[in-house]
């Protein structure tokens, strides 16, 4: 519940939003933003099934830019919970409220709302007992509702997201609008030791961009629950880039060890399919191996640039830093190397026009939206680009990246 109405609150441009929950989301949970609301004539169809705003031509569906787009979350919310919708658009009289009756029918009301919506999930499951005897332990189920807002913050430097439960502040993250605020995202989300250990990526190869952070071998993990992988802004758990990433870390790493990161990869949204698996959490790339392949040759190089300095390590720890940024700098001008680039740096660049095809690229990085959703079809694909084709796979042994081409994506893991 949560995540959908995060993703219905970014997918309306909101730059502020709001999650409170109560008793670990069984008792309340309520989202507020200040995205551009539902006109008033179209409150009621939100909540009948399968419609949707976010489809408008057919072509819409071959390149999805929103988070949602079927039109079954409020149907099914409000299907097992209490459900109330309070929302105005920009200059309207009066905005709306939408509740729904005894019988299941909805009843609108004027209300005093300003620009923005608020949806309100009251008694999850208070008819359905057999699935309410499913939810866990409050903290359990609050984790959950966390690690959701956890991913969409994360997905989103350019909103800012504040999080309570049973009335208590858990974070509240303005909406960043540079390095040093992503950094400070990054450290109240991931936690200060990772940060310290994060290199940075940033690599562009085949119309494929690769930005973000990877955490140096000494910063592993037990378990694989330090790693986000973003394709164009939607958070994803894809058999072929886990295993690119753990290609990467072959050598470097103990095998019962778990790499941490937060990658983000932008593509052309022509060469990906979002619409694999039901709760999109897979994707498919057109090209896998060219995604497989960019994707572990920037985190090789990323883990391999800072060794050649290792000897900076003896230095006190602030001389060390600066000796480290002039000495990767400095290869990075003699060497190339693709991948590493100083986090300040790195800054800098991510703040410039990077003439990338994908329309979206800039709103991860806390600059806004473009304005609306037309021209998605057309934007997606550089001009005189070879149309999309599906690369016809190599064959190999289970454990090579040949083996996931024929398998991109083969079944749901995520819980
Ligand atoms: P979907 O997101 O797949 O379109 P939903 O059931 O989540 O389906 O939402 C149905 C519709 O309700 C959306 O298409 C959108 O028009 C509207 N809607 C829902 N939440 C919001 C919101 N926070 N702000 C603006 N519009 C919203
Ligand atoms: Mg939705």
């Amino acid at each position: 519940v949560v995540k959908e109405l995060l993703e219905n609150a970014i997918d309306a441009g909101a730059t502020s939003i709001v999650v409170e929950v109560e008793r670990g989301g069984q008792r309340l949970i309520r989202v507020s933003d200040d995205g551009e609301g539902i006109p008033a004539g179209e409150v009621a169809l939100a909540f009948a099934r399968h419609s949707t705003s976010k489809l408008r031509t057919v072509d819409d569906l071959n390149a999805i830019t929103t988070l949602g787009f079927r039109g079954e979350a409020l149907a099914s919310i409000a299907s097992v919970a209490r459900l109330s919708i309070s929302t105005a658009t920009a200059g309207a009289d009066h905005g709306s409220r939408l509740e729904t009756g005894a019988r299941g029918e909805p009843l609108i009301t004027p209300a005093a709302h300003p620009r923005g919506t608020t949806v309100e999930v009251r008694d999850l499951f208070f008819n359905t007992p057999a699935r309410r005897k499913f939810l866990r332990a409050e903290r359990t189920e609050f984790g959950h509702c966390e690690e959701v807002v956890r991913r969409l913050a994360l997905a989103r430097f350019d909103a800012g997201f504040t999080l309570r439960h049973n009335h208590k502040p858990v974070f509240s993250l303005r909406a960043c609008t540079g390095v040093a605020e992503r950094e400070q995202r990054l450290a109240t989300l991931c936690g200060a030791p990772f940060l310290e250990s994060a290199l940075a990526v940033e690599v562009e190869a085949s119309g494929v961009m690769l930005r973000g952070w990877v955490a140096q071998p000494s910063f592993s993990r037990s378990q694989s629950d330090l790693q986000y992988f973003f394709v164009n802004g939607r958070i994803v758990r894809d058999r072929l880039v886990a295993h690119a990433i753990r290609q990467a870390y072959r050598d470097v790493l103990y095998h019962d060890r778990h790499p941490a990161y937060v990658l983000y990869l932008d593509i052309d949204p022509m060469l990906v399919d979002v619409n694999v698996h039901p709760t999109k959490i897979e994707v498919r790339f057109r090209d896998s191996r060219e995604v497989h392949q960019a994707v572990r040759h920037a985190i090789e190089n990323a883990l391999a640039a800072p060794r050649a300095g290792a000897v900076l390590a003896a230095l006190p720890a602030t001389a060390a830093h600066a000796a480290s940024a002039t000495e990767i700098s400095v290869n990075f001008e003699q060497n190339r190397p693709p991948a590493l680039i100083p986090r300040a740096q790195a800054a800098m660049q991510f703040d410039a026009p990077l003439g990338h095809p994908v329309a979206d690229l800039g709103a991860l990085w806390g600059q806004p939206r473009p304005p609306e959703r037309e021209g998605v079809s057309t934007s997606g694909t550089p001009e005189g680009a070879e149309p999309p084709t599906w690369q016809s796979p190599a064959s190999g042994t289970p454990d090579s990246p040949q083996a996931w081409l024929l398998y991109p994506s083969p079944s749901p893991r995520d819980p």
